[in-house]
């Protein structure tokens, strides 16, 4: 069957986004402090996307894709960057997770997993933080030992988003502690509805209870719960952290977006603000900067569309969402003024809770320090920093 037309193709996506998504709006932390209310929005969306045959678009038909190319994903991103999609709460899943089991998965795990996540029945959640490793994310302690045919993992993550409503978990655990800090690690697929599995929600300061303290005690696996090569968790680490960098630096959208600037400009209007000629400057350049973000990550976007894997140019447009944010949360105080440190604020823009929120952005998915590090070293090929040994 040959592939839709374009145009045609781009009608349909029409179509569909104006009949489930247009008007939609997200929950607020108040209402939904646990991402619950939301990811089942989220997975309903998804579920109908799947069904009206918008959903993996790229991903063989075997797998439950719609086997199309470049050309079709990029038409129906800049479809849908024209909406609010609801559908920020499967970036984990489908942006970090997917890839990987695209790209390590056996056969049986293809099948097992691709088409339940892209139809938005399985939601997959990453668990490489723990205590004692957030950036160096090599060092960790969770241990699975083999038993029998499979295996046995005990340990604890950390700062792990969503695992109290997702089916399963991408766990990096030590398998051989002889080996070398990166040598001796494995990469496994997790049911969360296993024996031994215990979920505890973490409080965010902005309200919200995203996250989670995920404890595994003798937690049993098959054999085939190994996703990648037994001791290679580490390569199979990097590229999950390369996807996320990607999904996390361009977003479900395409095109030129300016959505932080555009909502202080009008709030400056509405106070009466927009002719104070340093807030302007600030707004100009807030909204310039958002501009060669969307620049950036349309190039990385590109790259990935001409079939280039996600390398560390990624780190780009990840390190200037982190930095736009911070200044929106800046230029938020200078515009709205003392009420934006109210709670609940009667303007309606719950800003104390985005400026809150607007610090996170630095931290998950890798901190800006180490985007920082990685685009020295990596884009710019600058020495590299002295490294822990291991
Ligand atoms: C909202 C949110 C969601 C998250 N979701 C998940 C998730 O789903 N799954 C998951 O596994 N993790 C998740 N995390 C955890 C996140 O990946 C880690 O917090 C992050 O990698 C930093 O690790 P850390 O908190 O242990 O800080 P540390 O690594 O201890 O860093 C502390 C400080 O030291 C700096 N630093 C560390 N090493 C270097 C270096 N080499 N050079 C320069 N500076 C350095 C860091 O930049 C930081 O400022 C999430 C975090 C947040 C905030």
């Amino acid at each position: 069957m040959s592939p839709p037309d374009l145009d045609a193709f781009r009608g349909q996506c029409r179509a569909f986004l104006e009949q489930h998504a247009a008007g939609s709006a997200p929950y607020g932390l108040e209402e939904d402090p646990r991402g619950g209310a939301a990811l089942t929005v989220a997975r309903d969306f998804q579920h109908k996307r799947f069904d009206a045959g918008l959903a993996g678009l790229t991903i063989p038909r075997e797998y439950g894709g719609q086997g199309l190319g470049p050309d079709h994903e990029r038409v129906w991103r800049e479809e849908a960057g024209r909406y609010h999609l609801m559908t920020e709460e499967l970036s984990i899943s489908l942006g970090n997770c997917l890839p990987v089991i695209l790209e390590f998965g056996t056969d049986i795990q293809k099948r097992r997993h691709v088409q339940a996540a892209i139809s938005g029945r399985q939601v997959f959640c990453q668990l490489f933080s723990e205590p004692e490793a957030g950036s160096d994310v090599a060092s960790v302690r969770t241990r699975a030992t083999p038993d029998g045919d499979g295996w046995r993992v005990t340990g604890q993550k950390v700062w792990t988003t969503l695992a109290h409503v997702a089916e399963y978990g991408i766990v990096l655990a030590r398998t051989d502690p002889s080996a070398s800090k990166h040598g001796g690690l494995t990469m496994f697929i997790v049911d969360f509805h296993q024996a031994g599995v215990e979920i505890r929600p973490i409080h965010q300061i902005d309200g919200g209870m995203h996250f989670n303290e995920v404890f595994f005690d003798d937690v049993v696996l098959d054999a085939d719960a190994v996703i990648g090569p037994v001791g290679e968790g580490w390569r199979v680490a990097t590229a999950m952290m390369r996807h996320q960098r990607v999904a996390r630096g361009t977003g479900q959208a395409s095109g030129i977006l300016h959505e932080h600037a555009d909502r202080l400009i009008a709030e400056a209007r509405a106070r009466g603000r927009n002719e104070d000629p340093p807030l302007r400057q600030e707004l100009a350049a807030l909204y310039t900067a958002e501009v060669c973000r969307s620049l950036v990550a349309l190039r990385t976007r590109a790259a990935l569309d001409a079939g280039q894997p996600p390398g560390p140019g990624g780190s780009l447009p990840k390190l200037a969402g982190a930095l736009i944010g911070a200044r929106f949360r800046d230029l938020a105080f200078e515009v709205v003024g003392p009420e934006a440190v109210a709670w609940e604020a009667d303007s309606g823009g719950d800003w104390a809770r985005d400026a809150l929120f607007m610090v996170s952005l630095s931290i998950s998915g890798g901190t800006s320090e180490i985007q920082r590090n990685i685009i020295g070293e990596r884009v710019l090929e600058l020495p590299r920093e002295p490294r822990s040994p291991g």
